[in-house]
């Protein structure tokens, strides 16, 4: 059997080294050709070429594909056509593991914040396990840490559930289906159909968990045979202003470090899966209580004469800026753009009703702009080049008690290496814009 491990990021480079530690015959190609790409094949010492076209299947018998490559790609199409498998990256990896508890968390939103979570309330009450997957470590690349804790929490994107036959986890999370990624996923409709594969392979002794909310996690539950919880339901749920598990009190709301629904519904996914594993619901509400989000989402990085900044730079669809917005009653300034996915905004609407201004920048600005001009208020609609400009613009505008929000709703691409390099430019601007303070 000769595996072609095809993109050479983070993933590949993980799935090559553990291929080769298990003496497997191994091919590695990325279809770009940069110097860091060819330093990276020669550091592996494997046969493979960079840049190279479809010759890279030749005399393969299965491809593992980096979660960075679109199912358009002329090798990957050609590998179907040609009847070779194509496997995800933490598809192989759950093969080369065997029978370890999984549980696994998808959704278009919130999957970090829930994966964090549910590390949170299992350290808290020394439950061993291991995370991985999608923005955590490559799961190839800590095999020998999952087999030594004997439970793996792992974070699977819809790009790694595409290439995933029947994974049956133990505990399947699917926390909501937006749109987003479209420009990777030939369709909405194939989207969420990826994301459904989390729960193929389950059976009727594990468990699945969905949103009341979420339309396509919920009929999928209608179907199943396996044992489902849905978040947001009659007994799980916020209830006056108090966290139930299954009908249990867990926690305050006003007792918890994080705001917004969505982050009480994550908590909820988090507290569903950690009493599945044992943990106690005392244990439970008590660490949630101690839960910090990570950075970049609703985080206050500023207050400068009296306007908040907040920096929500990890919000890249529209879904995440609707869910942002819910959770405030003061005015706020609203940044929105960054790179084109060519996303429809239509869910933010609703949501910008206590939006003084929307200044739209970047690569998507005036796109985003011309659409809520038409949809929403054309006064207060503003096109800025780039997020300094931006910033300089929501000052000028903000009045004293408003937020300056940073929710793109976008990628960051066109000007940043990532969100978080977005996240800490605008807190840097941020805190300067206080040095030229006028009385508001
Ligand atoms: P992911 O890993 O799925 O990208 P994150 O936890 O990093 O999710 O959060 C991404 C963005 O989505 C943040 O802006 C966050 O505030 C927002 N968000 C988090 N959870 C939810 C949710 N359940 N529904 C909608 N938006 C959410």
């Amino acid at each position: 059997m000769k595996t072609l491990v095809y993109g050479l990021g983070e993933s590949g480079i993980a799935a090559a080294k553990a291929l080769t530690a298990r003496n497997e015959k191994i091919r590695a190609a990325d279809a770009g050709n940069s110097e860091k790409l060819r330093s990276t094949l020669r550091d592996l010492g494997v046969e493979g070429s960079v840049g190279a076209g479809l010759v890279v299947l030749d005399g393969v018998d299965r491809v593992v594909a980096s979660p960075g490559i679109r199912p358009a790609d002329p090798v990957l199409t050609a590998a179907e056509e040609r009847g070779i498998p194509v496997v995800s990256e933490i598809a192989l990896g759950l093969e080369l593991l065997g029978d370890v508890p999984t549980v696994a968390v998808t959704g278009t939103n919130g999957k970090t914040t829930v994966v964090d979570m549910i590390q949170h309330v299992l350290e808290a009450s020394n439950t061993p396990h291991t995370v991985a997957g999608n923005s955590w470590r490559a799961l190839t690349g800590c095999l020998e840490d999952v087999a030594k804790t004997g439970l793996l929490i792992l974070e699977v994107s819809s790009f790694q559930l595409h290439y995933m036959n029947k994974p049956g986890f133990d505990i399947a999370a699917l926390l909501n289906v937006r749109p987003d990624h479209l420009n990777w996923h030939a369709s909405f409709d194939e989207y969420a159909a990826d994301k459904l594969r989390i729960f193929d392979g389950q059976n009727e002794k594990d468990l699945a968990l969905v949103s009341a909310e979420d339309p396509t996690g919920k009929e999928a539950a209608a179907r199943m045979l396996t044992e489902t919880i849905t978040i947001g339901g009659s007994e799980t749920a916020v209830v006056e202003g108090e966290l139930l598990l299954r009908g249990a009190p867990l926690a305050r709301v006003e007792d918890l470090q994080f705001a917004g629904r969505h982050n009480h519904e994550n908590a909820l996914f988090a507290a569903a899966v950690a009493q599945r594993l044992g943990v106690s619901v005392e244990d439970i509400g008590a660490a949630l209580r101690s839960y910090r989000l990570k950075p970049h989402r609703m985080e206050v990085v500023a207050d400068s004469d009296g306007v908040v900044f907040i920096d929500d730079s990890k919000a890249t669809n529209p879904a995440a800026v609707a869910a942002a917005l819910g959770g405030f009653e003061r005015p706020v300034v609203l940044i929105l753009g960054g790179s084109e996915k060519e996303t429809d905004f239509a869910e933010i609407i609703p949501a910008l009703k206590y939006c003084r201004a929307a200044i739209c920048q970047g690569e998507a600005g005036p796109r985003i702009a011309h659409y809520l001009r038409e949809r929403w208020d054309v006064d207060k609609v503003y096109v800025e080049p780039d997020l300094p400009s931006a910033v300089a613009a929501a000052w000028e505008l903000a009045r004293r008690g408003d937020a300056v929000l940073l929710s793109p709703g976008c990628a960051s691409f066109d000007q940043f290496a990532g969100y978080a390099d977005r996240g800490e430019v605008f807190a840097r601007l941020a805190s300067s814009a206080g040095g030229d303070a006028v009385a508001r």
